[in-house]
């Protein structure tokens, strides 16, 4: 079974024939661009950035207003695309999709002119009585945002806001396994009136990500896994330009004695599950206190078999989005089967249902040995392991090579911040399955293999920007550094460190 399958090559180009994940029907044909329409579309992207950069953020903005109105007037046509090359559920589609780009939208429209507002900054020391200092956002120039299959509108469109706004250009290359959805986003951004070329998407493969990235663009947005992440950091490095990678994960979620029961098992099935487990930010590990356990183990498993699958856009769970992620899910759930976990339910294909659909699956007596609590899996599986106490939770949480995200539960606020800021993440929710990517005020982004550098909130938005600062003097009178190098000089500051001595005048000066 094939999601894509290659074609032969027309003009020199590789295509690939798309498949629908839930009838398996083609879908549309992806034609990879060539390396020479890479260069041509920095080129023009640069060009075009040149004038974008002398727009002031008001001007910008407009856009991004318009843009709002072109997302909410399509959002069938959105929501169609999405599910017709994902196979998730219209519940998805629209929250992840549509509504979290809205509300993205919406977020930095109201707030970009104030993140990137040039900042006075009040300077320390003897050098505030002589200087003071301006901060500017500046553009980078071309932004390469490369994104994966999981979210395609919105991981596309969402770094492409802030790239827009900082003052840069944007190219895009999107997964070859989920492209017209980033496709429709360059169409909403000229419907939207923003100037050719500010936002292309190129269409293409590995191979076209790889050739974006050598080529002459300023920085790269990636979203995708750890193996292409690396890949592109080596390039970047060699290059010398800035990079963000948000890559994979394998969070965990703690339960706690105290937890709210029936809410922590209504968490660890929307978290494992949502968007059929293909979330970054996905719930793969679970570990409960023993002394709810069992309880928590039969109401996830009463739960889970209340939940509808199909490739109706009703259905609870959806399609797996592309076949070689099914083959992973099968690997981890064999191998964790075979080292001695309980299968409670699924396990298996829907052999009921044609496509890629694998079902939700309930697993116990998980492990650390087994490769379902070590990598991520990305499937509709609830993994579930008794703890002793918090401390094991904890310990075992941290045991991993991946940091996004994690959730806490329990009915004592203090004790799920406490124990949250243990967590070796990026992020994480108390009460709650991992929410951090859909809260536009924070920054997103992963420690350990999960990512490097943030997406979303000011301190994402103002990564797409150099922040130059500009030294001023306070007094045309003033001195200024110069040769030659003075005897009285060197007394002075002397003399200064003579200060510093006194705790008091420290403070004051420091
Ligand atoms: P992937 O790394 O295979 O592909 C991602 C993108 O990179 C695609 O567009 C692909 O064509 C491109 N690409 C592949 N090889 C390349 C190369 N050598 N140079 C440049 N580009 C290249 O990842 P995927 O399978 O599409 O995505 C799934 C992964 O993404 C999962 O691990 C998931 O956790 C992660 N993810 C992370 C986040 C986050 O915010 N942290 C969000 C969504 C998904």
């Amino acid at each position: 079974m094939a999601i894509y399958k290659r074609l032969d090559k027309v003009d020199d180009k590789r295509r690939y024939e798309l498949l629908s994940p839930v009838t398996l029907e083609p879908i549309g044909e992806l034609n990879c661009c060539s390396k020479e329409e890479v260069e041509e579309a920095v080129n023009k992207a640069r060009k075009a950035q040149k004038d974008w950069a002398l727009r002031n953020i008001k001007e910008r903005l407009q856009f991004i207003h318009n843009m709002i109105d072109e997302v909410l007037g399509n959002q069938d046509e959105i929501i169609e695309t999405v599910m017709r090359e994902t196979g998730k559920p219209e519940a998805e589609a629209m929250s992840m999709e549509v509504y979290a780009s809205v509300d993205s939208l919406a977020f930095y429209s109201k707030r970009a002119s104030k993140f990137l507002k040039p900042q006075k900054i009040k300077l320390h020391g003897p050098m505030r009585f002589l200087k003071k200092a301006h901060l500017i956002y500046k553009p980078r120039g071309v932004i390469a945002v490369i994104t994966p299959w999981n979210g395609p509108f919105i991981l596309s469109l969402n770094p492409a806001i802030q790239a827009l706004l900082g003052g840069n250009a944007v190219i895009i290359k999107p997964s070859e396994v989920t492209p017209f959805s980033a496709k429709l986003v360059e169409t909403l951004f000229l419907k939207a009136g923003l100037p050719k070329y500010l936002v292309q998407v190129l269409l293409g493969d590995g191979q076209t990500g790889e050739e974006l990235v050598n080529s002459k663009i300023d920085k790269v947005s990636f979203t995708g896994s750890i193996k292409t992440g690396k890949k592109i950091a080596q390039i970047c490095g060699s290059r010398l330009i800035p990079y963000t990678l948000e890559l994979g994960g394998n969070d965990a979620m703690l339960v706690c004695s105290d937890a709210d029961i029936d809410k922590a098992v209504d968490g660890a099935l929307i978290g494992s599950c949502m968007n059929t487990g293909q979330y970054c930010c996905g719930t793969e590990r679970i570990y409960v206190h023993q002394k709810i356990y069992d309880e928590f183990l039969n109401k996830v498993i009463e739960k889970a078999k209340t939940l509808k699958q199909s490739g109706q856009s009703d259905s609870d769970i959806g399609a797996t989005f592309w076949d070689k992620q099914l083959e992973i899910i099968e690997d981890h759930v064999n191998d964790a089967i075979e080292k001695g976990a309980n299968l409670h339910l699924g396990g298996r294909r829907n052999s009921n249902l044609k496509g890629l659909f694998y079902e939700p699956t309930v697993l116990s007596n998980v492990n650390h040995e087994m490769k379902i609590m070590n990598e991520e899996t990305f499937g509709p599986v609830v993994c579930i392991q008794e703890v002793t106490d918090d401390d094991e939770a904890i310990r075992l949480a941290n045991d991993s090579r991946y940091g996004l995200n994690g959730n806490v539960w329990t009915k004592d606020k203090k004790k799920g911040l406490r124990i949250a800021s243990y967590m070796e993440t990026g992020a994480a929710s108390v009460n709650d399955m991992a929410m951090s990517y859909g809260i536009n005020e924070v920054p997103f982004g992963g420690v350990k293999n999960s990512g490097i550098g943030f997406v979303n909130g000011k301190e994402g938005l103002r990564g797409y920007c150099h922040a130059m600062p500009i030294i001023m003097e306070r007094f045309s009178k003033g001195p200024i550094s110069s040769y030659p190098y003075r005897k009285q000089d060197i007394e002075n500051m002397r003399g200064f460190l003579s200060l510093m001595k006194n705790k008091y005048l420290r403070k004051f000066l420091g």
